[in-house]
């Protein structure tokens, strides 16, 4: 069970990357950048820990035990609590709250102060929750937080290319090869769950993404 709608493939399947130009990650603009969610932007899995404590009294989960974006693989938690937990997540129904990630606020204000749509494109079902949790956190009008909500890793590739979208910045290090072998340069966003070798730029905060953004 993960956050999102799809199944999971065996981590390690299909893990080949086309060529990433170094070029390709200077100078990110509006029109051509989309973000992930979860794991960039939200801080889900904290908030998956708060959950776990608060309604399972589950107290001994640390951030670093977080070590596979397939949560029963590296947590030991019975699966019933772990889809409990992500229920939770994915209805809105939990009490802890959703917070942002550490400067994402202020980067992604400042990515659209010419006005243009800032895009993000999430795995999740609906796209309905997490965009009221957006508006409530970006100081940026409503009308220029665009989501899509694809269901499916493997759907991001084909919402991001009919977008004209070249770089995507992403927490799950197989969705980066994914959207590599269709010429999508992926950033990856440093968590536990993503430590792996790989031939992508990573960043581990908002400060690094910002310092790659056009002026
Ligand atoms: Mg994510």
């Amino acid at each position: 069970m993960t956050l999102d709608a799809a199944s999971e493939k065996p981590y390690g399947s299909g893990r080949q990357a086309a060529v990433v130009k170094a070029a390709a990650y200077r100078g990110l603009a509006p029109e051509t950048t989309a973000f992930d969610i979860d794991g960039v932007v939200a801080d889900t899995m904290r908030l998956f820990i708060d959950i776990a404590r608060d309604s399972f009294r589950v107290q001994h989960l640390r951030y670093t035990d977080i070590t596979s974006y397939n949560l029963e693989d590296c947590l030991d938690l019975a699966p019933a609590i772990i889809e409990a937990i992500i229920q939770q997540i994915i209805d809105g129904t939990h009490a802890p709250r959703l917070r942002p990630i550490d400067g994402c606020r202020r980067f992604l204000a400042r990515f659209g102060k010419n006005g243009q749509p800032v895009r993000f494109v999430t795995a999740r079902p609906e796209a309905g929750l997490i965009r009221t949790w957006l508006e409530s956190i970006l100081p940026l009008p409503a009308d220029q937080i665009d989501v899509v909500a694809t269901g499916s890793f493997d759907a991001k590739a084909d919402v991001l290319q009919a977008a004209g979208i070249d770089v995507f910045v992403e927490d799950r290090l197989e969705t980066c090869f994914l959207l590599s072998r269709v010429g999508i340069t992926p950033i990856l966003f440093v968590q536990p769950w993503n430590r792996c070798p790989h031939p992508f730029r990573e960043v581990s905060t908002w400060e690094e993404i910002g310092a790659l953004m056009a002026e």
